[in-house]
């Protein structure tokens, strides 16, 4: 089976010279096989009459072709497709009682779509995109017999009830007004709000205005909302983003008992916290935007060992060409490096919060991975460093140029992804260096002709972290480059960050709430801890194997290690390996061997 697709934001063939009807050979002899939709405008290429040669998916200009073949067997598992020559979904996760389901994979392979459909917001339409509007009677009888059946028969009647937490919580401040209290009871039928603020924290801030709130306040508001719903069954897509750690094993807690009597379905991209919150797995593969097939499901570990693998032997499957390895021991922190920024006892005295930074040394070419919960002054740390901050005590030698990557990005810049870069850093943004170290590892290059309001939360992630890593500093201050980004697009920010700032012998400080994520791109960890919003110390840089205890034992979690894969997995609180490592003050790495460190 072969199947043709064409992204739709980025063909533009009023910005091309229509390569690919110029090139395609059996349009050359007169054969149609692509032309324009006098609708959109836009490429149309027709499957029957293309015969995969490939020449217009090299040839376009804006990469907006892709020609695929698949098994002929696959055709059967074909549950929906959005149109022609778009996005094909190959079939569905079966949500269970009593269990988190959870959707591993990479932005772009319909983990959406999938939760569309198995909440009843999509009909499938079976592959059939043409028809109006699909009927739930045709999927019943395509699913007759299968898990999903039943389920979806349920759905299909209304006789079960559906909630969802969508991805992006930080627009839901501007959709709604009104203190948080009055959003949440409204939505309260059961009276169950006073728990739900408890349990998730949100006394604090009932009484405050849903546009005053910080990204990680909004998601705690948007589970309550949705926990607070009397429904069957519920959809989180991404809840740990802007959550510190701490937060984020609150809510996988609260999570896992609302899946006691219910249905629960979660999209989740930190693999620790994953780990940590579900049951069974369904990993998904394919083309990221062309289609996307749902993998047979895996007790958690597995899937997730598997994932890390880079290969599903069941299936024959690879989907990434590497492994990727945790070390169970730390990296060796003697390495020499140059000071960039010594700086002694700081304070800073806000209103009604006041930081303490103990004295400490950034090195030349190190990532200082910077952890801690919110509000404990990270940020005000570094706006210090660089001079936009006096600090009220102490001193900071010399001024430093920052280039900085906010929490919160906007997305209201009008232009497309070319311009934002040719106006931000000039005619660095043409040259090769900024191409091939950052544009194409973080997959930016296909973007740059698209306007920026119409990129996903992850594509703007990405052009933030080029925009902020092709500016000339000597400080790179990164702050949750992590959120909306795929498992594998966090391991390759990781890896350029590490990259960008080793060759130039920049000193690059990302704050981040993802564990793998820290410990993939850190040399060194600086610690912040106190109490949010009132007062903050931050400690370090400590070498990786001190950092991870300091700031594991504030937030009181430990992490075991895979026996097969060495990858860290979060103990649980009070098991018998939790105590014991607690007790011997190894909160992540492997207990010291005396060997190794003498
Ligand atoms: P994920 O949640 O894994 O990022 P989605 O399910 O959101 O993936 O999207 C998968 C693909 O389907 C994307 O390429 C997206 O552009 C496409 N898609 C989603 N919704 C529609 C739609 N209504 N019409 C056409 N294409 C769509
Ligand atoms: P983090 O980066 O760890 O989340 P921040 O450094 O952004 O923390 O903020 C720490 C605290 O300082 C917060 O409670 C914040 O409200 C307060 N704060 C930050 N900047 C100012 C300011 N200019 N005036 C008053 N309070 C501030």
């Amino acid at each position: 089976m072969r199947i043709a697709v064409v992204f739709k934001d980025r063909c533009q063939p009023k910005r091309c010279h229509l390569e690919c009807m110029a090139f395609c050979p059996p349009q050359r002899t007169g054969t149609e096989v692509i032309w324009l939709d006098p609708e959109t405008g836009k490429a149309v290429i027709s499957e029957e009459t293309c015969i995969a040669c490939g020449i217009c998916v090299r040839k376009c200009p804006f990469d907006a072709i892709r020609i695929i073949g698949l098994p002929e067997e696959l055709k059967e598992d074909l549950v929906h497709q959005y149109g022609k020559n778009a996005f094909r979904m190959f079939r569905l996760p079966v949500p269970k009682k009593g269990e988190v389901v959870g959707l591993l994979g990479p932005n772009g392979i319909g983990k959406t779509t999938a939760v569309s459909i198995l909440s009843g917001e999509t009909a499938p339409n079976l592959g059939h995109y043409r028809r109006k509007k699909p009927h739930w009677d045709d999927v019943l009888e395509y699913f007759a017999g299968t898990e999903l059946h039943d389920y979806l028969e349920k759905i299909a009647d209304k006789e079960l009830t559906t909630a969802i937490k969508p991805q992006y919580v930080d627009r839901l401040n501007k959709m709604y007004s009104g203190r948080v209290r009055e959003l949440l009871v409204k939505i309260d039928r059961n009276d169950r709000l006073g728990d739900i603020a408890r349990d998730l924290d949100l006394t604090t801030f009932l009484d405050r205005d849903i546009g005053q709130l910080s990204g990680g306040e909004l998601q705690r508001v948007a589970i309550a909302a949705t926990m607070l719903k009397d429904a069957d069954v519920y959809f989180f897509d991404e809840p740990s983003s802007y959550l510190d750690i701490y937060q984020r094993l609150q809510v996988a807690k609260v999570i896992q008992s609302l899946s006691k009597e219910k249905y629960v379905v979660v999209v989740e991209h930190d693999l620790a916290v994953l780990d940590f919150l579900a049951d069974h797995v369904y990993l998904m593969y394919g083309s990221e935007g062309a289609y996307g097939i749902i993998a047979q499901p895996r007790p958690v570990r597995t899937a997730i060992n598997v994932y890390l693998g880079g290969y599903m032997k069941e299936e024959n499957i690879r989907f990434r060409d590497r492994e990727i390895r945790f070390e169970s021991h730390p990296p060796r922190g003697d390495w020499k490096a140059a000071t960039l920024v010594r700086f002694e006892a700081l304070t800073k005295a806000y209103e009604s919060f006041e930081l303490s930074v103990a004295p400490g040394q950034l090195r030349k070419g190190e990532v200082v991975g910077v952890v801690g919960p919110n509000a404990t002054g990270k940020t005000t740390f570094v706006k210090m460093l660089a001079g936009v901050e006096a600090p009220t005590s102490g001193v900071v030698e010399g001024r430093w140029q920052v280039s900085y990557k906010p929490q919160y990005l906007e997305s209201a810049y009008e232009g497309t992804v070319r311009d934002l870069f040719a106006s931000a850093i000039g005619k660095k943004a043409e040259s090769g260096y900024f191409e091939t170290e950052i544009l194409e590892p973080l997959k930016v290059k296909s973007m740059m002709e698209r306007d920026v309001s119409t990129l996903s939360g992850g594509e703007l992630q990405r052009v933030a972290i080029a925009l902020c890593l092709g500016r000339d500093a000597d400080i790179y201050l990164i702050d949750e480059p992590s959120a909306y980004l795929d498992s594998n697009q966090r391991i390759e920010t990781a890896k350029t960050i590490r990259r960008i700032m080793e060759k130039e012998a920049r000193t690059g400080l990302i704050v981040d709430h993802d564990v793998y994520f820290i410990d993939l791109v850190s040399d060194s960890l600086m610690v912040f801890s106190g109490e949010a919003g009132v007062r903050g110390l931050g400690e370090g840089p400590f070498p990786m194997r001190e950092g991870m205890n300091r700031f594991l034992r504030t937030v009181g979690i430990t992490f075991r290690r895979d026996a097969d894969t060495h990858r860290p997995r979060i103990n649980k609180l009070d098991s018998r390996l939790d105590r014991e490592q607690k007790s011997a003050g190894e909160f992540y790495y492997a207990v010291e061997d005396p060997a190794r460190a003498a």
